[in-house]
């Protein structure tokens, strides 16, 4: 139940409450989402304190692309609107409070505790840089902590948007973490800027001093400058090596994160998902009890969260909905099962997109802007390796069978169906195949398309299509025809004349009756087949 006390002020679908802190720029709040009750934190920019933000302009793609960022010590950002006066950034809300205050509250912390934030630190910085996005703004201030303290890093991507010059000292309270190249005033300014000011933060989670510290804001600079800092007698030598490895004042010299992830202190113990490999980051899985939570809270079907997780459209409200349930319900299993607490706690951001295993299933749909626009018809899978082709028309109806298999699983089945029935093939990519078959009394070929689609996040079809047909008839009903239960339809709209020089070369004059006709058999002995 919402609030009923002070008048509610809302962003979108957001209830504004308390205020968490005040940044440079503006306020934090706590922000309740009306339907769903899950906690977010708004940031509220002013637009008169940050009039370069230029959040219509070329800025608003980096904004687009901040959102689909995920990572378990990254701050989610899920949304941003604005109105003339205000910018509203709505993100991932944390209740552990920073970084900074637990230093101050607990003083240097011992070598693993240190060790265990700054690798969670390391991994988050990693992955934005391998996404081409550098913080610039590093400092404790911006790693908050969660409820069973695992560091979220704040802010990533805000401060390219502001960097204009003027950015950095309108914004930094205190330079104690820029690098000696920033301080400088160059304007250049590198994934080895966020290096720098992790070294100065390991320094602090180590000391519970700052290795680079003075009042008088010249002096600061000039020890800055000179890259030389107190070594206190209780550091182990190897973190001191990395230390001084990451402080080295000649950017070039500076260690990369690749150094920092090879070298022996921060190797030990470092939890395995903190760098998975690359290609385990794009994967998608649905939650289908996720999924029917919002067909309750928002009154729609399956089908239209479906289509909204599939459409790659980030502002879509079911899509965000579906990304604050299934982030908030994992911190509340965090929280319930302590048992898996370990395995919660390496994946507090959606598992989906950070540790999955590689699929060949579309992206994520959050991490598919360019699907936006399209129709919310099938999707073919890997129907971008085409992009020499002219699109055919979307078909309203597919001739085709229907699998709950794995696309790979699917496609084996069909080759090898093929092979039984001696049916040849061309390869266009791995769900998308040219058949043809002899006509052992014509001796002529028959020829078809297969393609296998996406229905939804779990179903596959096998889309049948006949090459013949669209040669001769375009816009003649029923060459692609049914639906995705497999029954016969009619009505498609078959491909465009285009598509033809794609196709697999006719070198016969086949009757039309005579092409359906020998369609459908080959369609029929290969579903047959298949079923068996
Ligand atoms: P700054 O501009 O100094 O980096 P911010 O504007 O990011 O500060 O944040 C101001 C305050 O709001 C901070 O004290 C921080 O603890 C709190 N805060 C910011 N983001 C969140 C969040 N996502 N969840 C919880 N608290 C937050």
């Amino acid at each position: 139940m919402a609030e009923k006390t002070a008048p509610q002020i809302k962003i979108g679908h957001y209830i504004l409450g308390d205020t968490l802190g005040v940044g440079t720029f503006g306020k934090v709040k706590i922000a309740t989402h009306h339907v769903t009750n899950h906690k977010v934190a708004v940031k509220i920019l002013n637009r008169q304190k940050i009039k370069n933000l230029d959040v219509v302009g070329k800025i608003k793609r980096e904004i687009q692309n901040l959102k689909l960022f995920r990572h378990p010590h990254i701050i989610k950002l899920y949304q941003v609107m604005s109105t003339p006066t205000d910018i509203f950034m709505v993100m991932e809300y944390v209740a552990g409070g920073e970084l900074f205050d637990y230093i101050v509250k607990h003083g240097k912390l011992k070598e693993p505790e240190a060790r265990r934030f700054f690798q969670q630190i390391i991994s988050g910085v990693d992955y934005c840089h391998r996404h081409m996005v550098v913080h610039r703004d590093l400092k404790p201030e911006n790693l908050l902590l969660d409820s069973t303290l695992n560091v979220k890093i704040a802010d990533f991507g805000l401060s390219n948007m502001m960097y204009d010059g003027e950015f950095l000292r309108t914004s930094c309270g205190s330079p104690n973490y820029a690098a000696p190249e920033v301080i400088s005033g160059k304007l250049y300014a590198g994934p080895e800027v966020d290096i720098w000011s992790c070294g100065v933060i390991l320094y602090a989670l180590l000391c519970g001093t700052l290795p680079f510290d003075d009042e008088h804001v010249p002096t600061l600079f000039r020890k800055i400058k000179s890259g030389i800092f107190a070594i206190p007698e209780y550091l182990n030598k190897e973190v001191v090596s990395l230390l001084c490895l990451m402080l080295q004042v000649d950017p070039l010299k500076r260690a990369t994160i690749k150094g920092i992830r090879e070298h022996d202190w921060f190797k030990t113990d470092v939890p395995s998902y903190l760098f998975p490999s690359e290609n385990d980051q794009d994967a998608s899985i649905v939650d289908y009890e996720v999924v029917r939570e919002i067909c309750e809270k928002f009154n729609v079907t399956e089908m239209e969260v479906n289509r909204a997780l599939m459409s790659g459209d980030p502002y879509d409200q079911l899509s965000i909905a579906y990304h604050l349930i299934l982030d908030n319900n994992r911190i509340a299993d965090e929280a319930a099962d302590s048992e898996i607490q370990e395995f919660y706690l390496a994946s507090s951001p959606p598992v989906d997109s950070f540790l999955m295993a590689t699929s060949p299933l579309k992206p994520h749909p959050e991490r598919m802007p360019e699907m936006k626009g399209t129709s919310h018809t099938l999707e073919p899978l890997l129907a971008t390796t085409n992009k020499g082709m002219t699109p055919s028309k979307k078909a309203k109806w597919h001739l085709g069978i229907r699998s709950q298999s794995k696309p790979q699983d699917i496609m084996h089945e069909v080759f090898r169906a093929m092979k039984t029935l001696d049916y040849e093939w061309k390869t266009v990519n791995p769900y998308h195949i040219k058949v043809r078959r002899k006509n052992p009394g014509s001796g002529r070929y028959s020829k078809m398309n297969l393609q296998l689609y996406q229905v939804d996040q779990k179903s596959f079809l096998l889309d049948f299509k006949s090459l013949n047909m669209v040669d001769v008839s375009e816009g003649s009903p029923g060459n692609s025809l049914s639906d995705s239960m497999g029954r016969s339809m009619s009505g498609s709209p078959p491909s465009s004349l285009s598509d033809l020089d794609e196709r697999m070369e006719t070198d016969d004059e086949t009757p039309k009756c005579h092409v359906t006709l020998e369609f459908f058999e080959m369609c029929a002995n290969l579903i047959t087949t298949l079923a068996r």
